[in-house]
């Protein structure tokens, strides 16, 4: 386990939200009995990962209903930080697709790029192989000699020529849409085992195409759930994680029902607002984040020192 941000404190009391937050027992049928088995899934995910949420043990003495309480007191948190972002990001479209091939293709050509040089690369590949199956014929120079002008290496062009490939041979066409009927699991199985695929591009996927209750996560949802403290009163700490790690820690910790919405604005507060260097002070999510309490806290205590 990586060591704790000084800037975190050990231990922090769950925050009331500002705004009062739905409970879980307003959700539809189909949902709240999702989010009851989340929450089962996390009771014994907290007593049996120790390592990950070291306060687990000191805050509720490792008794189940207490760790129920601190499940209940962290679900409130993640609702309001989604409603409170969701209301400030009215915007919401990132680019993604509902085709499961175009958004593989989307994520894949997304990795370490600029936002509107990807797109307008996925746009030119769209109008080159106007059915994806002539990129599995395709030279890999000759992707590249698009993918290329976002400064992409040939071998992101190669590895979309054999992933097409891959999926002509698996499915007998150059199409996704049998993954609709396969389970998660199995979705990210296959999908990982295709060049150049991790499992976030999977999780996005999952998300966006099928309407799977996944979670991707990048540097920007990262850092921003790094810094407000997601599962804070158990001891996880995500300051010190690659986005890798990241994705393998947080793959459940968000109850599924707020994973879409909370995604997405979290991609955009990330880019916007909570970039490496925080403009906390117009942040709309300041109340909820134990970063910038723990900075109040440290100015307070610096301000109140004899001169
Ligand atoms: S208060 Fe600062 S650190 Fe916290 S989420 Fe907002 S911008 Fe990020």
């Amino acid at each position: 386990m990586a060591a704790r941000s000084p800037l975190l404190p050990a231990a922090i009391s769950a925050c009331p939200p500002a705004i009062p937050a739905p409970r879980s027992q307003t959700l539809e049928k189909g949902l709240l009995a999702q989010h009851n088995r989340w929450r089962r899934r996390m009771v014994t995910h907290l007593l049996e990962h120790p390592g990950l949420f070291p306060l687990v043990g000191q805050s509720t003495g490792g008794v189940p209903a207490r760790v129920r309480r601190l499940i209940t007191r962290e679900t409130d948190r993640q609702q309001a930080l989604t409603r409170v972002l969701q209301e400030t990001y009215t915007e919401r479209d990132l680019g993604n697709h509902s085709d499961p091939l175009d958004e593989l293709i989307y994520i894949m050509i997304s990795r370490r790029t600029r936002e509107g040089a990807y797109q307008d690369v996925f746009r030119r590949l769209q109008t080159r192989f106007p059915d994806w199956g002539e990129m599995a014929g395709a030279e890999a120079r000759e992707i590249h000699a698009i993918t290329g002008t976002a400064g992409m290496g040939v071998q992101r062009a190669a590895d979309l020529g054999q992933t097409m490939r891959l999926i002509g041979n698996q499915f007998g066409r150059y199409s996704l849409d049998d993954l609709q009927d396969w389970t998660d699991d199995r979705v990210e199985g296959f999908l990982t085992t295709l060049p150049g695929v991790g499992p976030k591009t999977a999780y996005c996927v999952l998300m966006y195409s099928l309407g799977r209750a996944a979670f991707p996560v990048d540097t920007h949802n990262l850092r921003v759930l790094a810094r407000a403290g997601v599962f804070h009163e158990a001891g996880l700490d995500l300051t010190h994680l690659d986005h890798k790690r990241g994705q393998a820690v947080l793959a459940d910790l968000i109850a599924p029902e707020l994973r879409h919405s909370l995604h997405v604005s979290l991609v955009l507060h990330g880019r916007d607002v909570c970039q490496p260097r925080p403009r906390c002070g117009g942040c709309a999510v300041n109340h909820l984040c134990d970063f910038y309490r723990a900075r109040q806290t440290q100015v307070n205590r610096t301000s109140s020192l004899p001169t």
